[in-house]
């Protein structure tokens, strides 16, 4: 007989999902009610506006699509793009990659400006791109790499991408919660989110938000959208600002309950708050590594606070320092992608998994880890520095 299913207490502190807030679960375990029902279409208006905080915009088409991050990015790509229209891609690990898929299923062509793994996307190279293609419409970037820790100047390159009259995609998958999006401030068009990384709820949904100009365009497209579950022509009448509600798909009711917890959570902190306490947690995480004997991947001035790529030390199995953790301590930390595959370890530091707790927990279980698979490391220093941070003597 099959019983019910009751998942082991983990802490994740990988790329994704994060460990969800207790007050989330409980939100997401309420009473389904009718996805028409006005209580639920005040819901509705609640998270809207709360989403137009966390992004900081006035926007009016901002919604979560009822899908995870991948599916937001696919809802950027076919409704701001048509047959035959070129895009500047960024790429400086896996998720500029899936862009050019997304760039090409659509029909579109890609150019890409490729950057090393581990590195910011370089401006100059965009420059040049947007110089020499001056028929291209759009400008995609991912704003917080997860699969290599890197942040790249989103307001540099939407400024670059307006000198050239492109509109921009932007990838917040990692990014919205843990450091600032500024969507009005750096005009950005078309920005997609995901719900279990740095806003720590459930997967499965991803916060968007369109620019009155993508707006425009996508309702002036001369072709239909190739979608027609992330159409946002026909989205706007459910999600938009008009009182048509109409019926489009069902709204997965209970995973927007958690959606709102997690956002009303996030106001409560505050957008500012919740950066510098990232940037705190990241701080106190880096110094016990490096304590350690560890390095980390991404040079300083383009770290993101909420992933840390940590260099495999030379010779170790880094496989197996990853099950161990998991199987001692329940702790899952990410291994390397692609070209970092094998080569990096990456951990995450994301929403309510970012805390002093689970910084000093990772350093611990990693150093016991490590010298148990007598991997050389300095021993008994890590936490006392990671301590030091904290001010806890
Ligand atoms: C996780 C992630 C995605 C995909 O999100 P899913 O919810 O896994 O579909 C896209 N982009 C980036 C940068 C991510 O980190």
């Amino acid at each position: 007989m099959t019983s019910s299913f009751h998942p082991p207490i983990r802490t994740l502190m990988g790329p994704g999902p994060s460990d969800v807030n207790p007050r989330i679960l409980e939100a997401m375990s309420r009473p389904t009610i009718g996805h028409l029902d006005p209580e639920f279409i005040r819901l509705m208006d609640e998270i809207k506006t709360l989403l137009q905080y966390a992004f900081k915009t006035t926007n009016i088409l901002t919604l979560p699509v009822s899908a995870p991050g991948s599916a937001g990015m696919e809802a950027a790509f076919v409704n701001l793009l048509e047959r035959g229209d070129k895009v500047i891609v960024c790429q400086n690990g896996a998720f500029g990659g899936r862009m050019k898929e997304n760039v090409e299923r659509c029909g579109g062509t890609a150019v890409m400006v490729m950057d090393d793994w581990g590195t910011a996307v370089d401006l100059d190279k965009v420059e040049t791109a947007l110089n020499s293609n001056l028929d291209a419409r759009v400008l995609a970037f991912v704003h917080a790499e997860t699969s290599t820790g890197v942040l790249s100047d989103a307001r540099a390159l939407a400024t670059l991408a307006a000198r050239y009259d492109c509109l921009t995609i932007m990838d917040a998958v990692t990014s919205l919660g843990g450091v600032d999006v500024d969507a009005d401030g750096w005009g950005i068009d078309v920005i997609y989110s995901g719900s279990q990384k740095c806003l720590s709820c459930v997967p499965g949904l991803s916060p968007m938000t369109f620019s009155a100009r993508a707006m425009e365009f996508i309702r002036n497209r001369g072709t239909k959208v190739q979608s027609w579950f992330l159409d946002m022509n026909l989205i706007m009448d459910y999600w938009g600002g008009s009182a048509r509600r109409s019926y489009h798909h069902t709204a997965p009711i209970n995973a927007l309950y958690a959606l709102h917890e997690a956002l009303v959570i996030l106001k409560e902190e505050g957008l500012e708050n919740a950066w510098q306490r990232h940037a705190r947690h990241h701080r106190a995480l880096v110094a016990g590594l490096e304590a350690m004997g560890l390095s980390m991947r991404v040079a300083l001035q383009s770290r993101l606070p909420q992933l840390n790529a940590v260099n495999v030390p030379d010779g170790v199995d880094e496989a197996a320092v990853r099950s161990a953790l998991l199987e001692r301590y329940g702790l899952e930390i990410g291994a390397g992608l692609g070209s970092l595959a094998g080569k990096v370890w990456r951990i995450g530091l994301m929403g309510f998994a970012c805390n002093q707790k689970n910084v000093l927990f990772c350093l611990s279980a990693l150093e016991d880890t490590l010298s148990s698979l007598n991997v050389p490391i300095t021993q008994g220093r890590s936490l006392q520095v990671a301590r030091t941070h904290y001010n806890i003597r």
